[in-house]
């Protein structure tokens, strides 16, 4: 986009507002964007967007707006608004001002970032034109550098090295419909179970653990008391890492999808990593009733007292957008995700527990037994439009069949 286009497509959205047209305004949007509206909770998508912009034209009448593009950096682009309506509700006359950044992606507005103010009365002309002046100047300041922390974040597609997808074991069960509510019923089923070791710069990351190292060494695995699924280690973990020339005292960052006993089973081993988990998951696991959770205190036990770093959502694990902590609660308190930039294959997204089949992901179906369904539904739409936002495919850590396509350790998936 020409500094041109950036400003007739400015002058172009600022005639849809006199008077509102909602259809034309919505179409100038993707349809999977993502709308910060100052104090509004985030929302995503022209279904959100359409309900949003009705509910506003109904309210405000007489919209006289003029908008201003006061800079362009690469596919985002700032500007800002000064409008006046009158309030259908109240009557009121009203003025306010804001700033916008807006992240295009082929010709649309694929992010968009508002604040604003705005107070009954009309905003002086004359007697306060020194304040306006002021104001103005500040808002465009801070477009400014709202637009410089956008070209970092546009910057951030930095990527790891690669990525090793490690075996760290097997689950069987008899009875597959504990996970597919409704189907499946007494269909016995077997899920794969991943380590996943990601180079990154001049440090190791580990997500997940596994199964512990110990049910090497029983040929029968290892049954929970509830019958339910039983566990198998083919190989220890400590031994693929050594086949890769790593041993658990190199591993620098270490983060687990969820505490439970498939994923943690060799957290004891890491730590001297700096552990990453998020404050509910960390609360369930260190608090007086891990069990009531499903987890095993025991696995834990070597980590109370590790660098922990408490995480209240998304991280960016190394500062460069490479590799980033998802928060997708609901499997368990603080289960996350992970999403890696791999080089020459993108973005994935690592599952953990988000989803454990591709079936289930494409119906957005969740095992009865999480620890908050509708949490869990809802972390799937989110992680599902933020895939959208990036390209990133998902990886479902416990598919058997998409793990089959994926190149196992000792090789790697750059
Ligand atoms: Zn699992």
């Amino acid at each position: 986009m020409t500094i041109d286009e950036a400003r007739a497509f400015v002058k172009h959205v600022e005639s849809l507002f006199m008077p509102w047209n909602v259809e034309a305004l919505v179409a100038g949007f993707t349809e999977d964007c993502v709308v910060r509206f100052g104090d509004l909770p985030e929302f995503t998508g022209r279904k959100e967007l359409e309900k949003f912009f009705r509910g506003r034209s109904a309210r405000q009448k007489g919209y006289q707006l003029r908008k201003q593009l006061h800079a362009l950096m690469g596919h985002t682009i700032a500007n800002s608004w000064q409008g006046e309506w009158q309030d259908s509700q109240t009557g009121a006359r009203m003025s306010g001002h804001g700033v916008e950044i807006w992240v295009m992606r082929e010709g649309k507005i694929a992010v968009w970032e508002a604040a604003f103010n705005f107070k009954e009365g009309q905003e002086k002309r004359h007697g306060n034109r020194v304040m306006q002046i002021r104001e103005m100047k500040k808002l465009i300041g801070a477009s400014l550098l709202l637009l410089a922390a956008c070209a970092v974040l546009g910057d951030r597609t930095a990527s790891v090295e690669r990525m090793y997808v490690i075996n760290c074991g097997e689950n069987h069960t008899k009875d597959l419909s504990a996970w597919t509510p409704g189907t499946h019923v007494g269909e016995p089923a077997v899920f794969s179970n991943h380590c996943y070791l990601i180079r990154h710069a001049n440090e190791w990351m580990l997500w997940d653990s596994g199964n512990p190292d110990r049910v090497a060494a029983l040929p029968n695995g290892l049954t929970n008391p509830r019958g339910t699924i039983t566990a198998y280690m083919r190989k220890p973990l400590v031994e693929s890492l050594k086949e890769i020339g790593v041993s658990p005292g190199d591993i620098h960052r270490f983060a687990m999808s969820h505490s439970h006993g498939d994923h943690s089973g060799n957290a004891n081993l890491f730590s001297t990593a700096t552990l990453y988990m998020q404050t509910p998951e960390y609360d369930a696991v260190f608090g007086p009733e891990p069990q009531k959770y499903n987890f095993i205190a025991a696995n834990f036990e070597k980590l109370r007292d590790a660098k922990i770093v408490k995480l209240n959502g998304d991280h960016d694990v190394f500062g460069d957008g490479a590799v980033l902590i998802k928060s997708t609660p609901g499997h368990t308190p603080g289960h996350q995700s992970l999403f890696v930039r791999l080089p020459k294959t993108g973005p994935v997204l690592l599952s953990g527990d988000m989803t454990h089949l591709v079936e289930n992901w494409q119906l957005k179906r969740s095992p009865a037994f999480n620890f908050d369904v509708p949490q869990s539904v809802r972390s799937m739409e989110r992680m599902e439009a933020f895939m959208k936002q990036t390209g990133a495919q998902l990886l479902i850590n416990h598919d058997p069949a998409q793990a089959a396509s994926i190149p196992k350790a000792p090789a790697s998936v750059e």
